[in-house]
């Protein structure tokens, strides 16, 4: 396409886009109670990215629960997420607005749980709606008939959570807690004559990896295979990938790598524990690592532990796959299971998510509706966590207010692709200089290209996603790539625009400047 009409195609895009969010307004009275209005059980966890299972090709794992979702149903191989960061990417889902319209940017902020959000809607058109494990919005759920969450992060162990206000406490391994309690509230607590919105949200398998009592020896003696860039060095890319401190041969620490007693855990549980890991930790001093030999053991105690996380959310996908199987409720229940954001095990180096680069800004979602998505389906079209909240409204038959910024996946569930919808992505990160000095960044992507900006660092980044999928190299000022980094940088414009950006990328959206890490002047 030439520039002009390309240009011109992109503003009939963009304008078609605006248009079509902007004629829907909310709907009226709330429809009566229909049993055959679609339930929805979305399945989210915290970090697990799409390396680690199976229906995303995984070379490290299974997960046939996870897998069984995909078969039955669509996958999506392009999910990005608008801030690759835990709390912020909740956010966003609730509200469906990029995270400086909802207000929430950076993790240990407050939500304003005053803000429209996704199950208000619902709940007022009358669905019943209920919210188990991991929120972390500091402030309490809204618009729930029922929510029993953890207080912040939660624990592996024993957890206590606010149940409808009040504290409780909990015994036992976190996932399969939230599991007993999502299915507790399906059989006993919901009203059975009205559709339902359940979130079922796991910690796992959030840091600091803690493998639940069954799986604490699974893959003991088995070697993990190392992805391809474990030893990247950075040097095709600018200062902030060398600048974070996000590294396994550096910032895993003794806790991470259950080289010291962990807390939180009962004396029972600590003694099944002490077992599993003395003669592994016992081997380990012994054999006197050093070098890559011991970047090369913190992988593989870092990714197996990960991975057993990873073994109890599958198997408690699995009980609640079977108790829509056993109930009937499987006909007429939209399952998806996504998780806040992508993650590292160990490409480039790295553990932890925040880049705009690949492995982090790609979320997992799966998504099975019996009779509706057909079996075995595959996507490539950009959709993000900015649409979850207006495809859940128009799965529920109730359409999206005109400020949500994301848009309905549902014709892309039912096969048909909306010719206009969205060629290119707007990513913004802002959490800054803590945790794990990631340098703000925002940019965009597109099917075969990426481009960043670093405000502090005033830098740009380019990747050639087709030529290197895996981003060692950027290509920003190469010659050949002149033109399709001016269009890039004048479709980020439109994005910005579109979304409502403020202006000053070089502070939060606020206007308050970035703290100074502590070990720089000014
Ligand atoms: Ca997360």
């Amino acid at each position: 396409m030439r520039k002009m009409d390309r240009l011109h195609f992109m503003r009939q895009l963009g304008a078609l886009a605006f248009g079509a969010i902007a004629t829907n307004g909310l709907t009226g009275p709330a429809p009566a109670a229909d049993p055959k209005r679609p339930n929805i059980l979305f399945i989210f966890t915290d970090d697990h990215g799409r390396q680690a299972i199976s229906a995303y090709g995984s070379k490290i794992n299974k997960t046939p629960n996870i897998d069984r979702i995909a078969q039955e149903g669509m996958l999506f191989n392009n999910c990005l997420v608008t801030n690759a960061i835990c709390g912020p990417s909740r956010a966003v889902i609730q509200t469906g607005k990029h995270s400086h319209i909802n207000g929430f940017w950076k993790n240990g902020q407050q939500f304003d749980n005053t803000q429209q959000t996704f199950p208000k809607i619902l709940r007022e058109n009358g669905y019943q709606t209920a919210m188990f494990g991991k929120w972390h919005l500091a402030a309490l759920p809204t618009g729930f008939d029922h929510y029993e969450v953890l207080i912040g992060q939660g624990p592996y162990y024993n957890p206590p959570m606010i149940r409808n206000g009040e504290r409780v406490k909990h015994t036992g391994y976190t996932t399969d807690i939230i599991t007993d309690l999502t299915l507790d509230w399906l059989e006993h607590k919901r009203d059975k004559n009205k559709p339902f919105v359940l979130m079922s949200q796991h910690k796992a398998p959030h840091r600091n990896w803690q493998p639940g009592p069954k799986y604490l020896n699974k893959y003991d003696g088995e070697t993990i295979p190392e992805p391809d860039t474990l030893f990247d060095d950075w040097s095709g890319r600018g200062a902030a990938a060398k600048e974070q401190t996000m590294t396994i041969e550096h910032h895993l620490n003794a806790h991470d790598l259950k080289l010291s007693k962990q807390g939180g855990l009962t004396e029972e549980q600590l003694e099944i524990w002490d077992k599993a890991y003395a003669a592994k930790n016992k081997a380990f001093e012994e054999a006197n690592l050093e070098g890559d030999d011991l970047i090369r053991w913190k992988y593989q105690r870092y990714v197996k532990d990960y991975l057993r996380c990873v073994d109890s959310v599958d198997e408690n996908i699995g009980r609640l796959l079977q108790y829509l199987d056993d109930t009937g409720l499987a006909e007429n229940t939209v399952v998806i299971y996504s998780s806040d954001q992508g993650w590292y095990l160990g490409e480039h180096g790295w553990y932890d998510k925040r880049w705009m680069y690949e492995e982090s800004l790609q979320m997992p979602l799966v998504a099975r509706w019996p009779g509706v998505i057909k079996p075995e389906l595959q996507t490539d079209a950009l959709v993000s966590n900015l649409d979850f909240a207006p495809t859940f409204l128009d799965i529920c038959g109730v359409k999206a207010p005109g400020d949500m910024q994301g848009k309905s996946m549902l014709p892309i569930l039912k096969g048909q692709t909306p010719k206009d919808w969205r060629k290119s992505f707007f990513y913004q990160y802002w959490e800054y200089p803590d945790s794990h000095r990631v340098h703000p960044h925002y940019g965009v992507r597109t099917q075969t290209h990426k481009l960043i900006y670093y405000p502090l660092l005033k830098e740009w980044e380019l990747f050639d996603l087709i030529e290197d999928p895996d981003e060692l190299k950027s290509v920003y000022g190469d010659p050949a790539y002149c033109k399709i980094t001016a269009d890039l940088k004048q479709e980020l414009e439109r994005l910005k625009k579109q979304y409502q950006v403020p202006e000053r990328d070089d502070v939060y959206p606020d206007g308050r400047a970035f703290p100074i890490p502590k070990d720089r002047k000014a």
